[in-house]
């Protein structure tokens, strides 16, 4: 019996690193890397950011008010395909999985 049978399910994604998928620039199947997209941090010189500021000390805080959120089962996973001819970066719809990794 395996002991790791319960970890690959649906929802458990091994990737290879590089692969050969079609290119939208070149028009034709090249090697292409994967790149995870990375949360972008935000700058703080938002309107938003500043409201919050402004508006988070006293009191109840309204739509600011922290909501205790549980992690959620599965995670977006947000892919880049760079094509290593072009070096051209193109996404596809994303998708959720429970846990994501690059196969070496
Ligand atoms: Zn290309």
């Amino acid at each position: 019996m395996l002991f790791d049978s319960g970890i690959i399910g649906e929802n458990f994604m091994k990737m290879p690193a590089k692969f050969t998928t079609y290119c939208p620039f070149c028009r034709n199947h090249q090697v292409h890397e994967v790149e995870k997209v990375k949360k972008s941090k935000t700058t703080g010189l938002h309107w938003i950011d500043r409201q919050k500021a402004r508006r988070g000390k006293v009191g109840n805080m309204g739509k600011f008010s922290k909501v205790p959120g549980g992690d959620k089962p599965t995670k977006r996973i947000w892919l880049r395909y760079r094509c290593t001819v072009c070096k051209k970066a193109h996404q596809r719809p994303c998708f959720r999985a429970k846990k994501f990794e690059f196969k070496e």
